[in-house]
C-alpha cells in the first residue's frame, strides 16, 4: 500500500496557515491536516473579523475567540466557567490574557499584558494588518540578503501586502507632510515618513477587506482545488502532546474538545505554530527541552498616545472639498475605524526605533465632552513608538510541571525586566512622540509606556540560531535541534531585537522552513550549509 506523506500542523494562525499552502502546492502527493484548539469563528475559515460588519456579530466573533475570559462561549471551547476570573488589565477584544488571575491562570507579574488569541486564524483574526520590512539589525543575520529579499517577498505575497493603502487619503498626505517636516531632514534616504505597508486588499469604494488566514490559505480553503482535496483543519482539537522516538516525531496526541476523546494521529512531520507562549509549553509537554527553550523572550515597546489633529495646520493642507468627499468615504464603512496608516520606519544608527500613526475620527476612547479636543471635526491620530529590547537568556517563559493550567499543561511563570540597555531608546521614544504629537496637534492623551507585554508582538522563545550551542531553540530551517522533522513557527523563532510588526518576518521564516519540509518529503535534499 503506497503512503501518503501527512504534515500535522499545530495551530491555524498565519503562520500554521503558510506552512500548509508551501507545503500542499510543493508537495503534491502530501496531505496537510491542521489541528486548532479554538472555533471557527465565521464561515470562511481563519477570516479577519474586521471584515463583519454588523456590530454584534463582530462582538461575538471576538468573544469566541477569548479562551478562558470567552464568557458565553466558554463551553463551546470545552472550558469550566469556573475558571474566570477578570484580572487586572484588560485583553484587547478577541484575546485573552495569560495572567487571567484565577485558578490554572498563567503567572506574569512582570509581563502582565501578555494575551493570545484561541481560535480558528489565530491573533491573525483580530491583528491590524501592518507589515513593515524588517531592516537593518533586525534581519536575520545567517541568511543572506539575497534569499532574505525573495522570502519576504513571498511572504508578502501570501498576505496580499499593499504598500500604498490608503496613499489617496488627502488627510493621510497631509499629516506625512506634518511629519516630514518635522523628522524628515534628520531620516536617511528610503526610511523617511511614508504609508505603512498592510495586509488586505482595496475595494474600489476606498475601504480594505483586511487578511487573515484565509488569505494565507487561498487555493486550500476554495472548494474544488486540488490543494482543498488534501487539506483538513480541525477546529475545536487541542494538541496534548508531540509524540517522539529516538529523536524522529512519530505524531501528535490530540482531543477532541466537543467530545473530550483523545487519540494519537500518526505524521511524518509535526509543524507547531501554536504560538510564542503556548508552543514552548507543548513542547515541554512532550518532554522535548532544549535549554533556549522559552528563553530570550523580547518584544517591543510601545509608547503610545492620541493626538487631535490641528485645524488650521490640516486646513491648509486639505480642501474642503476634499475633506467632505474623504468624510463621504469614510461614512460608506463606518464599522472600520482606520482610515489612514502612516509611519516612520526603524533605521540605524540614528532612527533605532519605528513610528505607527493610524488617523480615525474618533478617539480610542470614550472622550469627555467636555474636554475641548471632543468632537474634534479633523478627527485623530494614534501613534506609537516601538521600542526593541535586547535578548537576554533572563527574560523568558518557564513551565512547572507540578502546577497545571486550566487546560491541563505545564503552567507557565514569565519572568522579563526592561534594563540600561533599553532605557535610552524608551526616552529617545517619549522624546519623539512629544514632537510628533506637537507637529500634527494637541494632545489626547498624554504619552505613556504601555505595560510589558501589550505589543502582542512575543518573540525569541524558539529563536532560531545558525548552531546548537544552547542558545537557539531550532535550526535555520525552524527545526527543532535534533529533531528532523519537527518544525516550529511564528515570531517566537525571531533571535533579534526588533521595533517592528513581527508577522512579515514570520511568515518569511515559515516560507524558508515549509519549502524545506517539501524537499524532506519529496526526497530531494539540498545540501545544508548554516549561513
Ligand atoms: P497565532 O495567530 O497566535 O495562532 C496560534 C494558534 O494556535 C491559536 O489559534 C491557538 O488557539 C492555537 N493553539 C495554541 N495551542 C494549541 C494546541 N495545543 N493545539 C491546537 N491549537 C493550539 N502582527 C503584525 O505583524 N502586525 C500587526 O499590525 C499586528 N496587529 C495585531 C493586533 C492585535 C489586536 C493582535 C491580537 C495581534 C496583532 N499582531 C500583529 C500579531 C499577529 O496577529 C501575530 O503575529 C500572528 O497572528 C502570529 O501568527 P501565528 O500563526 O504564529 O500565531
Amino acid at each position: 500500500m503506497s503512503h501518503t506523506p501527512t504534515v500535522a500542523i499545530v495551530g491555524s494562525g498565519p503562520i500554521g496557515s503558510a506552512y500548509a499552502r508551501v507545503i500542499l502546492e510543493g508537495s503534491p502527493d502530501a496531505r496537510v491536516v491542521m489541528f486548532e484548539a479554538g472555533p471557527q469563528l465565521t464561515s470562511v475559515p481563519g477570516e479577519s473579523v474586521r471584515n463583519i460588519a454588523d456590530p454584534v456579530e463582530k462582538a461575538r466573533a471576538r468573544e469566541m475567540s477569548q479562551g478562558p475570559q470567552s464568557g458565553a462561549f466558554r463551553e463551546s471551547l470545552g472550558i469550566p466557567a469556573g475558571v474566570v476570573v477578570e484580572g487586572m488589565f484588560t485583553a484587547r477584544q478577541g484575546t485573552h490574557l495569560l495572567d487571567f488571575g484565577g485558578p490554572g491562570s498563567a503567572h506574569a507579574p512582570t509581563f502582565p499584558a501578555a494575551a493570545a488569541a484561541t481560535n480558528v486564524g489565530g491573533q491573525g483574526a483580530h491583528w491590524t494588518c501592518a507589515i513593515p520590512r524588517p531592516a537593518f539589525s533586525e534581519k536575520v543575520d545567517f541568511i543572506d540578503d539575497g534569499e532574505w529579499d525573495e522570502l519576504i517577498t513571498a511572504a508578502e505575497s501570501l498576505l496580499h501586502a499593499q504598500h500604498a493603502a490608503f496613499s489617496d487619503s488627502p488627510i493621510g498626505s497631509a499629516i506625512r507632510t506634518l511629519l516630514d517636516r518635522e523628522f524628515g531632514a534628520e531620516l536617511p534616504e528610503g526610511y523617511g515618513v511614508g504609508t505603512l505597508p498592510v495586509a488586505g486588499d482595496p475595494q474600489p469604494d476606498g475601504s480594505m477587506v483586511w487578511a487573515g488566514a484565509n488569505t494565507v490559505l487561498g487555493p486550500l480553503i476554495e472548494q474544488g482545488t486540488p490543494e482543498s482535496a488534501r487539506f483538513e483543519l480541525r477546529d475545536l482539537t487541542l494538541v496534548r502532546r508531540v509524540e517522539h522516538e529516538g529523536g524522529e516525531v512519530t505524531g501528535v496526541t490530540i482531543e477532541d474538545l466537543r467530545t473530550r476523546q483523545t487519540s494519537f494521529f500518526p505524521a511524518d512531520v509535526v509543524v507547531v505554530a501554536a504560538d510564542a507562549f503556548r508552543s514552548p509549553q507543548l513542547l515541554w509537554a512532550s518532554g522535548i527541552r532544549p535549554p533556549a527553550l522559552g528563553r530570550y523572550l523580547t518584544e517591543h515597546h510601545v509608547v503610545i498616545t492620541t493626538v487631535a489633529l490641528d485645524e488650521e495646520r490640516m486646513s491648509v493642507l486639505v480642501s474642503d472639498e476634499d475633506f467632505e468627499n474623504e468624510l463621504a468615504r469614510r461614512a460608506v464603512n463606518a464599522a472600520d475605524p482606520v482610515a489612514a496608516v502612516n509611519r516612520i520606519p526603524f533605521s540605524e544608527p540614528d532612527h533605532p526605533v519605528s513610528l505607527q500613526v493610524m488617523y480615525a475620527e474618533n478617539p480610542p476612547f470614550q472622550l469627555d465632552p467636555s474636554h475641548p479636543a471632543a468632537g474634534n471635526r479633523w478627527g485623530y491620530v494614534n501613534m506609537g513608538y516601538g521600542v526593541r529590547k535586547h535578548p537576554r537568556v533572563e527574560d523568558g517563559v518557564s513551565f512547572d510541571d507540578t502546577e497545571l493550567d486550566y487546560r491541563g499543561f505545564p503552567n507557565m511563570t514569565i519572568e522579563y525586566a526592561l534594563t540600561d540597555a533599553e532605557q535610552p531608546e524608551l526616552d529617545e521614544a517619549h522624546a519623539r512622540v512629544r514632537r510628533a504629537a506637537e507637529a500634527l496637534g494637541t494632545f489626547v492623551a498624554e504619552p505613556r509606556l504601555l505595560p510589558n507585554g501589550s505589543s502582542l508582538h512575543y518573540m525569541g522563545t524558539l529563536r532560531m540560531g545558525p548552531a546548537d550551542d544552547g542558545t537557539s531553540v531550532a535550526d535555520p530551517w525552524s527545526r527543532v535541534w535534533g529533531y528532523e522533522n519537527l518544525v516550529v513557527g511564528g515570531n517566537a523563532l525571531i533571535p533579534t531585537a526588533n521595533t517592528m510588526n513581527p508577522t512579515l518576518m514570520s511568515v518569511a521564516i515559515a516560507v524558508r522552513g515549509a519549502r524545506r519540509v517539501v524537499e524532506q518529503l519529496s526526497g530531494t535534499r539540498v545540501e545544508e550549509v548554516a549561513r
